[in-house]
């Protein structure tokens, strides 16, 4: 709970019961294991494919890392077709990587990469697509699977935002070439920092966790320049206490979900998504799209009200990745070639979601966003 004066932010991290913690800490002090592919490391890494219902996967130190490392392990060159409407990570892992990110504009139901607009988007240089399961919403999987055969891409989905997602009773993570986690402390499931490759088979497994230790595939074996990506035993059994606890987590941040769509609906200029069929959510965001004109206000006027009330929602994915300094002279990166993303870009605000979130502070908010004239 809340306590009436203290300033809400979109998200406030869902910690484990410290004594249960302390508990695992006893055993890394006693062991003096920690880190390595230590015994935590192993259990986390069994338990979290268990979890998830996958076969392989590899933990890492964060979710950037293992996006980066992604995409050394298939060797992705070249030209990558990706969304702007992520976090700023997506696209970055591809420069690290000296490979061109080629912006393509997104579906307006899902807030997803287009398939068709990414196909139109393929030249002799691209050799993969870089999709993203943003606000944990699936891609069109089977599309962008497709196209992905036809042309002879990889693709490597940024889960970051979909952790326990399923679609039909299947992990959103298990599809693609690679999906990457993030256990970012803002994120639905958090080791503090965090990420994790899920991997097809166990020798890519394997590479990849050659990788991630710097190349190292014995004591003085090297297979190529590696990095250092682990995650270290703290991490790992705090992971493993989280695991326990995420399925309540989930659950909670559902009640929130439907309390707000519940209190939302009929507000004029005020559009929010609803739940998709088939698939089972994690309620890792919760977006709402700012018309103007039927609202009265716009978008960044509420934001403001908002924080006069000491409420931060967020503008996630605002200003879109295109428009950093780094990639805005880009041919992809003009505004009229993504003109859904610069769209939503401009209307959406993300409200605070998380497990402790009272029922009290989610009225506070609404009625910032009703009676506001
Ligand atoms: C959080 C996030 C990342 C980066 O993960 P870290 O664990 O913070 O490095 C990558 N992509 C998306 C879409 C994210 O939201």
């Amino acid at each position: 709970m809340e306590k009436n004066n203290n300033p809400i932010f979109v998200t406030q991290p869902a910690l484990p019961p410290l004594e249960e913690f302390t508990g695992y800490l006893e055993q890394i002090w006693d062991s003096k294991i920690l880190t390595n592919n230590g015994p935590f490391h192993q259990q986390f890494e069994q338990a979290l494919a268990d979890y998830l219902g996958v076969k392989h996967i590899s933990l890492f130190a964060n979710g950037t890392l293992a996006l980066m490392t992604a995409l050394q392990a298939l060797r992705i060159t070249g030209e990558v077709i990706t969304t702007p409407f992520s976090f700023a990570a997506t696209t970055h892992s591809l420069w690290w990587n000296k490979i061109q990110p080629v912006f393509v504009d997104i579906e307006p139901e899902t807030f997803t990469l287009d398939p068709e607009k990414a196909e139109a988007a393929i030249t002799p240089q691209t050799t993969a697509i870089m999709p993203v399961h943003v606000y944990g919403n699936p891609c069109k999987l089977e599309r962008l699977q497709e196209i992905a055969d036809i042309y002879g891409l990889k693709l490597i989905y940024d889960s970051a935002h979909t952790f326990g997602v399923k679609v039909k009773d299947k992990s959103l993570v298990s599809f693609g070439d690679l999906s990457i986690l993030s256990f970012h402390a803002t994120k639905v499931f958090n080791t503090i920092e965090g990420g994790a490759i899920i991997c097809p088979d166990k020798k890519t497994k394997k590479r990849i966790d050659y990788l991630k230790n710097f190349g190292f595939a014995g004591e003085t074996t090297v297979i190529e320049p590696g990095i250092n990506a682990k995650m270290n035993e703290i991490q790992a059994a705090y992971g493993l206490l989280q695991l326990k606890y995420v399925d309540e987590y989930i659950a909670r941040r559902k009640t929130v979900a439907d309390t707000y769509r519940k209190q939302l609906e009929g507000i004029p200029g005020i559009h929010f998504l609803d739940d998709i069929q088939e698939v089972h959510h994690n309620y890792a965001y919760f977006p709402i799209l700012v018309n103007a004109s039927e609202y009265g206000k716009s978008r960044d006027e509420l934001y403001e009200e908002l924080k006069r009330n000491n409420i931060y929602g967020r503008r996630y994915f605002y200003p879109l990745i295109s428009q950093f300094p780094t990639y805005r002279g880009l041919s992809s990166a003009k505004p009229s070639n993504l003109p859904v993303a610069e769209k939503i870009a401009a209307e959406v605000i993300c409200l605070p979601i998380y497990p402790e979130l009272a029922l009290t502070t989610i009225n506070k908010i609404m009625n910032c966003i009703k009676s506001y004239d």
